[in-house]
């Protein structure tokens, strides 16, 4: 069985090895050293703004709205997963809906102005796959208006824009470190924001608003990631640019051997080092993507149909038409990319596609 992803696993002796500093300690969670030395580790290497590791990376996206969104109308992207959504409308915002460019697959910025109301508060927006949105026109567009920005960056480690950290860009950014991410903890995420008196907010936030033992700051909730999960990203840190390595290798043979000219991929935008995160293909139509899925699963490979559907159609929100968003949603298939994926099979996966594609 070939999935659409696989999670790296370290080897368990440095797993175990890491592991046993908690176990030492007894110390479990509660931003212990092993998250504190992940953090650093992480903002050393990427040059990252401030940040602070989270137990998911929908919480972080929950806060900052919470803090951000004044329960007002929130602009963001129909073409996500549905966290993106459902954090604005848990959080009682209203999502508005601005169509995706059609090759970047991230908000159509030149559509954000005319969605703009005296209810918008903020911008919450996704850079797609680890394709940055176009973050200059955003903050100028949100400057203008008075408006927040978080990104949704869930699929972004590893990812620099123009020589920095994609994390650095928006008032705040969030990441997920889920199993099925480029880099993991099992359960996991982030949060980063420059501004040191949000960020101050933000970590009270993520610890029930405490502010030492005795003392609250304001309301808050639960984001803390455990020492058991940082000793997994620990462990997987240290392999990052090996797996960085043998994506870029996958994603260079589809791009080498699919045939281009019945399909196209995303386009990435210039002056990114994209981490490859996903590899999506976009159909002619809908009726072939089915087809072609068919003769997948067919051979015991899932590829998985990200994203679909398209987040203006769910059962929870205010219609909208977003004629982009939807035709991208019904052609895309994200196909299977992992560290160990063999060459044979992804010969076999282009096989069985490029012959689909034929009929
Ligand atoms: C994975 C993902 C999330 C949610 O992250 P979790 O860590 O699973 O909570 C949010 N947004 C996008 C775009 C994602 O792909």
């Amino acid at each position: 069985m070939i999935n659409v992803t696989k999670t790296f696993l370290p080897e368990k002796k440095k797993f175990q090895q890491i592991l046993d500093r908690a176990w030492d300690k007894v110390w479990l969670t509660n931003r212990g050293e092993l998250t504190l030395e992940l953090e650093e580790k992480i903002q050393k290497k990427y040059a990252t703004t401030n940040m602070l590791i989270t137990n998911n990376g929908t919480i972080p996206i929950q806060i900052a709205l919470k803090l951000l969104g004044n329960q007002g109308e929130i602009i963001t992207t129909p073409f996500s997963y549905v966290a993106t959504t459902s954090a604005i409308i848990w959080e009682y915002c209203k999502p508005v809906f601005v169509d995706i460019h059609p090759e970047f697959l991230t908000i159509d910025e030149t559509k954000i102005e005319a969605a703009i109301t005296s209810k918008t508060t903020a911008i919450l927006a996704t850079h797609v796959f680890g394709n940055p949105c176009e973050v200059e026109a955003i903050e100028h567009i949100a400057k203008k208006h008075n408006l927040k920005v978080i990104y949704d960056a869930a699929h972004c480690f590893g990812v620099v824009y123009k020589n920095k950290s994609i994390f650095n860009y928006g008032d705040v950014s969030t990441c997920s470190f889920h199993a099925t991410k480029v880099f993991h903890t099992g359960e996991g995420g982030a949060i980063f924001c420059k501004d040191e008196a949000l960020f101050h907010q933000l970590f009270y936030s993520h610890n029930f608003g405490h502010n030492g033992p005795l003392a609250f700051h304001g309301v808050g909730i639960n984001a803390k990631i455990s020492e058991l999960q940082s000793a997994m990203g620990l462990a997987v840190f240290d392999e990052m640019d090996y797996i960085f390595e043998e994506r870029k290798k996958v994603t260079d043979y589809y791009l080498k051997t699919l045939d281009f000219s019945k399909l196209t991929s995303i386009k990435i935008r210039p002056q990114t080092d994209w981490n490859y995160s996903y590899f999506p293909i976009i159909f002619e139509s809908e009726k072939v993507l089915l087809h072609v899925e068919k003769q997948l699963k067919n051979e015991n490979i899932t590829p998985r149909r990200y994203f679909y559907p398209s987040l203006n159609t769910v059962s929870f929100v205010e219609k909208m038409d977003m004629p982009i968003s939807e035709s991208i949603a019904s052609r895309i298939l994200c196909l299977p990319l992992y560290v160990g994926l063999k060459e044979h099979d992804l010969e076999r996966i282009s096989t069985i596609i490029n012959t689909s594609l034929l009929c």
